[in-house]
């Protein structure tokens, strides 16, 4: 059992990543966005910053390529137009994810196969991937979900014995490691968001990377009307969007990045303390992760046991509502594959394209196939996490949680 903590009759105050409070925006960014309004030149092909993000990105991870895009949906978009699958063929993901990363899928007209997921770290495994793929299947996508890693091995070891290219959404997990490897660089291309609650921030935009040059070139391509710059006679060489990012996002970005070590060094030391301080509650389990890994804890989540803890996530979600500890209970509440868009198959007009060209068995979204997505979000509860939590916050949200429970204060 942890040491008592004192009792908070006050609400403090949270650093929240919706404003500067939590957010690491200041002088570097100005002086960035400055030199980039005075240049006159905002857009991508005429300006320095955006290539400079894409460099020192590259640089940071170690990997022959990125390219910056204009969100974490249109970086996983760029992915997968990638792998470029045909029409009805298959991409395996996970259904507990956010929806930009899966509407992309079927804007290139391919079927989301959803995999089960491990109920404690609510992440896709090699197991659950198996039983998913199929002849038909042209990628897995991997979501390291709150910025903690997916056993890379093997889920690597699977695909590569398929020969299925994996992409890894890390929109949530800037810097963290598995087996000393950082995510984005294991599987085949790396997905990163830089919206406004993600590690480092430019608003809106995304970045994605990869070693393999045939799919550098691709995504490239894709991001930029399929119009390549350098060819002395350019063409509109395939079907391919506008998902540029701006000079000014670039420049916010160039200035983030290079404080994402430091984020990340923050963000891990207040996870430990935090672990430490709820460590042994009746009802809690703190984050699990392989000891293989490293989490960044993008969010930092509990197991509430609704058998010890009356009312569950919920209840203990209500009462720290109450000190102004605003969590998310139950993440996004039911699987991806409840919500409207896949269960009334809302596509192009009324065509249900390309539901309509799925094989059955890749539509099968029976509950007995979701035990562990069911089971992780039942118990879940999303707790903010900041860089610029003090040792006052930390303990303000353990002694927070320690009351609710020990009042139990809940409807039982
Ligand atoms: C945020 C997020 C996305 C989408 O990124 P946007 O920049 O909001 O489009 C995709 N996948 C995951 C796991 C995310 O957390």
């Amino acid at each position: 059992m942890a040491d008592p903590l004192p009792l908070q009759d006050k609400i403090l105050m949270l650093p929240s990543d919706e404003n500067t409070t939590g957010r690491t925006l200041g002088e570097a960014e100005l002086a960035f966005l400055t030199e980039v309004i005075r240049s006159g030149s905002l857009a991508t092909p005429y300006g320095s910053f955006v290539k400079k993000l894409e460099q020192q990105f590259a640089d940071l991870l170690g990997v022959k390529y990125a390219y910056a895009c204009s969100s974490g949906s249109a970086a996983v978009h760029s992915a997968i137009a990638t792998v470029n699958p045909e029409p009805g063929d298959e991409i395996v993901t996970t259904p507990i994810t956010d929806m930009g990363a899966l509407t992309p899928i079927l804007y290139q007209g391919a079927i989301p196969v959803f995999a089960d997921v491990e109920s404690r770290t609510w992440n896709v495994t090699a197991e659950t991937i198996e039983p998913c793929l199929s002849e038909r299947t042209k990628a897995i996508i991997v979501t390291h979900l709150f910025g903690n890693p997916c056993n890379m091995n093997e889920i690597l070891d699977l695909a590569q014995s398929r020969g299925i290219p994996v992409i890894e959404d890390c929109a949530q997990a800037f810097l963290a490691k598995h087996n000393n490897q950082l995510v984005g660089t294991i599987g085949d291309i790396g997905c990163f968001s830089l919206q406004q609650t993600k590690h480092i921030t430019t608003g809106e935009g995304g970045i994605v990377i990869t070693n393999n040059d045939a799919f550098a070139r691709r995504m490239c391509l894709f991001i930029n009307k399929a119009w390549d710059y350098d060819d002395p006679r350019p063409e509109h060489y395939f079907l391919a969007l506008n998902y540029r990012m701006s000079e000014l996002q670039g420049a916010v970005g160039a200035a983030q990045l290079s404080k994402l070590p430091e984020v990340i060094q923050q963000r891990c030391a207040v996870a430990t303390q935090l672990t430490k301080k709820l460590k042994g509650l009746p009802g809690i389990e703190t984050p699990w992760t392989n000891p293989r890994n490293i989490h960044t804890y993008w969010r930092y989540c509990l197991r509430v046991d609704d058998q010890v803890i009356p009312g569950g996530p919920v209840g203990l979600g209500e009462s720290l509502k109450e000190k102004g500890i605003v969590s998310l209970p139950r993440y996004i509440q039911k699987p991806t594959f409840q919500y409207e868009i896949f269960r009334e198959q809302r596509t192009f007009g009324n065509s249900r394209f390309p539901f309509t060209i799925a094989r059955p068995e890749a539509l099968d979204y029976s509950p007995k196939r979701f035990v562990g997505a069911f089971e992780g979000l039942k118990n879940l509860l999303v707790l903010p996490l900041n860089e610029h939590y003090t040792d006052e916050h930390v303990e303000y949200i353990a002694s927070c949680i320690h009351q609710a429970i020990q009042n139990n204060n809940f409807s039982s």
